[in-house]
């Protein structure tokens, strides 16, 4: 299996002319492509190519522009089970999941689509002290947007800000992992002919550096990734001082208090940890559960666990739960952190061992300490250690004493308390008696903080705003033949900006 490690070539070196890199599936080990390593020259003239059609599709009207936006899902959807199979074959997952990936596009180019016109058509700003000039607000889009993304939602991370900044006006160039570029061309073939102008939307492939060269030369960066990586592209971009929108990983906790409903909790952490085999960025990775229920909560987990269908390269797809990890490295690291854990004593209730290939089955552990990897670094896989609390405070502390700070769920009986316990967690978002469902739900914002994240929110007006630049045009009401405070100052200046001073200002408050 060797065949599936992550490219191991140096992100930092140039890829000459001619290299290529293989895609396999996970599952089964057969090699699926072998596509082109494109060279910063290729990617910059990718963007070029981009920036022409950008202004042809910026100059259209919302309408005109939505029209073609629909026309591409409609085709989208008409080939769903293409697009299912491309993504199960090069990452893994069981096709239902795959299914909802393209169902949230689907949804969100609609949701974009009806709101563009709201979000972005700009706004008045009265004045409060100027009443002699007006204010509005415009937006432009930026130009070409440089989405990176990663492996584990090629559909969902790679596409969903990307459609959002077509909608806004922009052309989009995605970079999808070296792990699973397939989705990403497939989607981009199915924009073929729907109206799009010519390199409006185009896929760059390569390894790590081709995203550095993606920096070097888009107006924009969306990355989705690992938080060392997001370091390393605002680094990067920082030298031609483009915008950088970073969204990183996390360490999600749950807090399951004692009031709870312990079967609806069970279930929702079973989801929350084994989900794309726990390759979520907002996966449940640390599951804190108050001392009265511990046991009874953790026996549930465990029956839950043990119910789920793990696949093997053999099986039937559609028939199972947990598909592979994507890729070598992945389970490198869930091996790791299990036999780190193992050794400083956690108990294994469940799983922790690694089926055929790359298949690791969802595996509990308990009697888990801080000093454990599998506590302190992301997971990103079908691990969940679960923690007993005293009370909810000892899981709020617990719970924040981490570098991230993503997302996060509260599990209570009482849900008003449960809402104000939440604002106590250090996170973009958190649940109540819910897990991850937030992050589908387009009018809300969702974004990390902590090493999860830097200025990037999805959802709501932010969804297309943050791929535009805002411009103020401020103009003067009456047209005098001068403004008091212009050059050369008059004599009562002084005087009458010092009793506008005190007349405004020099009230006391005690
Ligand atoms: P990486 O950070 O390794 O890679 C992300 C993307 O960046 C890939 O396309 C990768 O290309 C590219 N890349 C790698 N090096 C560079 C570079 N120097 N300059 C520019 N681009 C580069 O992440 P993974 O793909 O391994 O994804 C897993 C990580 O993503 C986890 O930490 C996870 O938490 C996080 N993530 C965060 C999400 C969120 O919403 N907050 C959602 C999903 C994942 P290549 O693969 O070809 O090396």
């Amino acid at each position: 299996m060797d065949t599936l490690e992550k490219s191991t070539s140096p992100a930092t070196t140039n890829p000459s002319s001619g290299a290529t890199f293989k895609v396999y599936n996970p599952a089964t080990g057969e090699q699926l492509a072998e596509l082109p390593v494109m060279t910063p020259d290729q990617v910059e003239q990718a963007v070029r190519r981009a920036g022409t059609a950008q202004k042809e599709w910026a100059a259209l009207s919302f309408n005109e522009r939505r029209k073609v936006m629909l026309r591409w899902r409609s085709k989208l959807v008409a080939n769903k089970e293409k697009i299912v199979e491309t993504l199960v074959a090069e990452n893994g997952k069981p096709p239902l999941e795959a299914l909802m990936e393209l169902f949230y596009l689907a949804d969100v180019i609609g949701y974009y689509c009806a709101q563009a016109p709201r979000f972005l058509k700009g706004y008045k700003v009265p004045l409060h002290l100027l009443k002699t000039k007006r204010a509005r607000v415009v937006y432009h889009p930026v130009g070409v947007v440089g989405v990176i993304s990663p492996w584990n939602f090629p559909l969902l991370l790679g596409f969903g800000d990307a459609l959002a900044a077509l909608v806004a006006g922009n052309a989009v160039v995605v970079k999808p992992s070296e792990v699973t570029p397939l989705s990403a061309l497939r989607l981009v073939e199915l924009a073929e002919g729907v109206g799009f102008p010519p390199g409006l939307l185009q896929v760059v492939t390569g390894w790590g550096e081709t995203g550095g060269s993606l920096v070097d030369n888009a107006d924009l960066i969306a990355f989705t990734g690992g938080t060392n990586t997001g370091k390393k592209v605002m680094e990067r971009a920082s030298r031609r001082l483009v915008p950088v929108l970073l969204e990183l990983g996390g360490k999600d906790p749950m807090i399951v208090l004692k009031d709870a409903d312990l079967d609806r909790a069970a279930r929702g952490a079973v989801a929350g940890a084994f989900f794309n085999s726990g390759q979520v960025c907002i996966s449940v990775e640390k599951l804190f559960v108050e001392a009265p229920v511990y046991d009874v909560f953790v026996a549930k987990v465990v029956e839950q666990v043990k119910r789920l269908r793990l696949g093997s390269p053999a099986g039937d797809p559609s028939n199972r739960d947990l598909g592979p990890m994507t890729y070598q490295g992945q389970l490198d690291i869930v091996e790791q952190q299990v036999a780190d854990a193992r050794v400083k004593g956690a108990h294994i209730l469940t799983g922790g061992k690694r089926g055929e290939g790359l298949f690791y089955e969802p595996t509990v552990l308990t009697n888990v300490t801080p000093d454990m990897l599998v506590m302190r670094e992301e997971t990103f896989g079908p691990l969940l250690p679960i923690i007993k609390v005293k009370d909810a405070d000892e899981a709020l502390r617990l719970a924040n004493a981490s570098n991230f700070g993503l997302s996060s769920s509260i599990w209570t009986g009482d849900t008003s308390r449960g809402e104000a316990l939440a604002q106590k967690l250090e996170a973009g978002s958190t649940c109540v008696n819910d897990v991850f469902i937030n992050y589908i739900l387009p009018e809300v914002p969702f974004g990390g903080i902590k090493d999860s994240g830097l200025g990037y929110r999805h959802g709501g007006a932010d969804s297309l705003r943050k791929f535009c630049r805002p411009q103020t045009i401020l103009t003067d009401r009456f047209g005098l033949k001068s403004e008091p405070i212009w050059l050369p100052y008059g004599k009562k200046v002084p005087k009458l900006l010092g009793f506008a001073l005190n007349l405004m200002y020099k009230r006391k408050y005690s």
